[in-house]
């Protein structure tokens, strides 16, 4: 047994003084709060302190009922392609980027609520273990553009498939391949 403590780099903010606060900031409290009113609705409640690595990966299961990426399952045609299909029931969950930044904000909020950092359920392996396998199966489904290959350049395939997914979030419904024109007439 080995405990990695991972090096943390982000205690830049001292939270003090009355400076107005950042997307960050007031997006890591909004998620805060969602998290404790997830605790406090969790059946039976669940209290701060005995909060899990599971607890957490079972919140962020929860928060897939959300999502509005579309994760292909394996027996889909489409799957491991990154054109965007109208038509198949897979099911939608959270990006994987959006969940790492999630826990991200949360560990933060948990040190600064004045958890112990060793305590800290959303530093654990578990949830760690939990964000990999969401980003290698999200990044399997998806895959490589359908048909025409792309160049391939090493080093920024994972840089490419964090952009595609925030590409996705916003691109809800219509679906046409690629035609500018027939958004806003
Ligand atoms: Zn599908």
């Amino acid at each position: 047994m080995q405990s990695a403590s991972s090096g943390a780099s982000d205690d830049t903010e001292e939270g003090s003084s009355t400076a107005p606060l950042s997307r960050y900031e007031s997006q890591k409290r909004r998620d805060w709060t969602t998290f404790l009113q997830y605790l406090k609705n969790h059946k039976p409640p669940l209290s701060l302190i005995r909060c899990s690595g599971a607890n957490v990966i079972e919140f962020m299961k929860y928060l897939d009922q959300f999502g509005k990426t579309r994760v292909h399952v394996s027996s889909c045609p489409y799957f491991g392609c990154l054109s965007r299909p109208a038509t198949c029931s897979c099911p939608l969950k959270q990006a994987w980027g959006s969940l790492d930044a999630l826990v991200g904000r949360l560990r933060a909020a948990y040190d600064e609520d004045g958890g112990r950092p060793d305590l800290n359920p959303f530093g654990s392996k578990a949830v760690r273990t939990y964000l990999k396998e969401v980003r290698d199966g999200q990044a399997k489904a998806r895959g490589m553009p359908c048909g025409k290959k792309r160049k391939r350049s090493t080093g920024k395939a994972a840089a490419t498939v964090v952009a595609d997914s925030s590409a996705e979030v916003q691109g809800g419904s219509g679906g046409s391949s690629g035609d500018p024109s027939t958004g806003s007439a």
